[in-house]
């Protein structure tokens, strides 16, 4: 599966947090990630990351351009509630894409736990069915 892992800069522990944690399943997958959470979950782990631009460089919009392009298979996306965000527009757009492609989206750790031990378990399978690569 493909996987795109994203935090706002408040959120950024605990997706470093919860990729340590959920490591052994992740290394599985191929991880993608805008770019400053990127650089944090290959210095702060032993996973292998695609890295895209910052998020308010482009990096939603290139992660956006992936789930329209139907490459991409989860969305795992900390956000900050709390924080206006200059970007907004393109994280908004983001979650409308995932909504559009029914892709798996979790926007906080209870959710990304659900769907990481899902995953592990099979659930989001019906992804790789279809005319698509493996
Ligand atoms: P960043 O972007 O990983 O480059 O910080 C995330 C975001 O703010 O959307």
């Amino acid at each position: 599966m493909k996987i795109a892992l994203i935090a706002h800069d408040r959120k950024k522990d605990d997706l470093i947090q919860f990729t340590t944690a959920y490591e052994q399943i992740l290394s599985q997958h191929t991880l993608y990630a805008t770019g400053t959470t990127g650089q944090r979950i290959i210095d702060g782990t032993d996973l292998k990351v695609i890295r895209f631009q910052s998020g308010p460089l482009g990096g939603d919009q290139q992660i956006g351009a992936m789930i329209a392009q139907n490459e991409m298979d989860m969305v795992i996306f900390f956000r900050d509630p709390l924080t206006a965000q200059p970007h907004e527009p393109d994280v908004t757009a983001l979650i409308r894409l995932c909504d559009v492609y029914s892709i798996p989206l979790a926007t906080n750790m209870g959710t990304a736990e659900v769907l990481l031990k899902g995953l592990e378990h099979g659930f989001i399978d019906w992804r790789l069915l279809g005319e698509r690569r493996g």
